[in-house]
């Protein structure tokens, strides 16, 4: 039997501690569904096709990575691709608080459906999407923290910004 989890998150946009919990992720599931959530109650930096592209280029060579997105409810996803495992990242006790109440609705919403988690690599800790944002805004550099795919756009995008 092939052991397929989804990967769901933002990715807005993706750093190298979630390219750390795939990589590793990989040795446990045979196929990763990384999806791009549609999430209306945040307010992204990417819009979900810009976010899709990133991920599309920087797994192009990954046999075994499929990118995707998805609008709405997880497990409805989850469904849809008859999937029943979800893998997500943890890095400190904020995360814990959030994710043990995204499990715990998804729960209820879809008992069948299990949370994998994956403690972040030290290294990674530290890293999260809007941290590098603001390296990045402030001009530093993303070296270690973020794909050079990644880097690139996220420079185009801050300084079409500041000119707008
Ligand atoms: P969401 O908005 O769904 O939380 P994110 O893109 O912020 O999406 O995060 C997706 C998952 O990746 C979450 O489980 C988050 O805890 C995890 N994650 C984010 N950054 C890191 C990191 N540096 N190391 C490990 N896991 C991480």
């Amino acid at each position: 039997m092939c052991k397929i989890a989804i990967c769901p998150g933002s990715f807005d946009p993706i750093t190298n501690g979630h390219l750390n919990i795939i990589e590793r992720g990989l040795k446990i599931f045979d196929k990763l569904i990384v999806a791009v959530a549609v999430n209306v109650t945040k307010k992204p930096i990417f819009e979900p096709q810009e976010r899709l592209e990133m991920l599309k280029e920087i797994f192009k060579d990954s046999k075994h990575v499929e990118v995707d997105s998805f609008k709405g409810l997880l497990v409805e996803y989850a469904k849809k691709r008859g999937v029943k495992a979800i893998l997500r990242g943890m890095r400190n006790m904020s995360d814990y608080e959030y994710e043990s109440q995204l499990v715990l609705a998804n729960k209820t919403l879809d008992p069948d459906v299990e949370f994998i988690y994956m403690m972040t690599e030290g290294k990674y800790a530290h890293l999260s999407s809007s941290i590098i944002k603001e390296v990045i805004t402030f001009g530093g550099s993303g070296c270690g923290m973020i794909h050079p795919i990644v880097e690139k756009r996220l420079k185009d995008k801050l300084r079409a910004e500041i000119k707008t």
